[in-house]
């Protein structure tokens, strides 16, 4: 996968695609992560991205032609290049990083990992001339209802996502199968040494070496845990007819006669076992 990021801030992602697991993944040539300083394409005297609003008001609004001219660009070079003819070049997908934007998800870090190509532009200022959004990109993506001052953390945040599920990049392939909201629940707890910590014990079922019972376990831990604290997920999931019942029962107990999952965790009397 080729990762292209237009910005007018490209050493703000130095860091990030130099270290740790996207670091690692550019050395081993898994992903090609790019930066595009777009004021480069500004193609005026004073190298301006920006200009005021037609109507007035405040703020300044991203101009179209350096962003054109970026993407165009970038797509030329590419379509040129060697890997790009080998993979048969599919189209890339043009993500603008905007808060009015579709929420970023899991799911959607799924779709993006199967591309060949994303281009991410970061926007600046108050807003982008809606030429952009109307007729370049295929894609506008925001990751939360809050507004940053620039479109480069959101690149991070959306890159990062996607590039951990490529094959090959994490070490445990089964890792990424297994994090919360890859199958529309919330990840089960976990346990390391030692058994005994201050008093505070590990579930005795994740020691028993009893594969099956750990994976029954796991998997109510995790329906728990989403019904607990994001109920709304549970709507979305794939369960068996089995696990509604038993998901039905567990909502109609009280809070007080159901365990909390800390307390469970503890005495190795989980909630989660209750059905077994
Ligand atoms: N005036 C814009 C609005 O109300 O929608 C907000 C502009 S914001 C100050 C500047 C840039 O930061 C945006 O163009 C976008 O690239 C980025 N940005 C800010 N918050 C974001 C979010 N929650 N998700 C994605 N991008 C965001």
């Amino acid at each position: 996968m080729r990762i292209d990021v237009l910005t007018l801030f490209p050493e703000m992602f130095e860091g990030v695609f130099g270290s740790s697991i996207l670091g690692k993944a550019k050395e081993r040539g898994l992903v090609s992560l790019h930066t595009v300083n777009f004021r480069d394409y500004a193609n005026n005297k004073h190298n301006t991205v920006d200009d005021t609003p037609y109507g007035g008001g405040g703020g300044m609004v991203l101009k179209a032609e350096p962003i054109f001219g970026a993407v165009e660009d970038v797509v030329t070079r590419r379509s040129g290049a060697a890997d790009a003819a080998d993979e048969g070049s599919r189209p890339p997908r043009v993500i603008l990083m905007c808060p009015q934007g579709a929420p970023f998800s899991q799911r959607k870090a799924q779709e993006l990992a199967a591309e060949e190509h994303l281009i991410f532009i970061c926007g600046h200022y108050e807003g982008y001339d809606e030429r952009i959004r109307r007729h370049l990109v295929t894609d506008e993506l925001s990751i939360g209802d809050y507004v940053l001052t620039g479109g480069e953390l959101p690149a991070m945040v959306v890159v990062d996502a996607v590039v951990r599920l490529l094959p090959g990049v994490l070490g445990n392939e089964t890792s990424a199968v297994r994090d919360s909201f890859s199958d529309g629940l919330l990840e089960y707890p976990h346990y390391t040494r030692p058994v005994d910590f201050r008093g505070m014990t590990v579930p005795d079922v994740l020691l028993s070496g009893h594969h099956a019972e750990i994976d029954k376990w796991r998997r109510r831990q995790s329906l728990l845990r989403t019904l607990e604290r994001r109920p709304e997920l549970l709507e979305g999931a794939e369960l068996t007819p089995k696990e509604r019942a038993w998901l039905a029962e567990q909502r109609e107990l009280s809070a007080k006669a159901r365990p909390s999952l800390a307390e469970g965790a503890e005495d190795g009397e989980a909630a989660g076992e209750s059905g077994r």
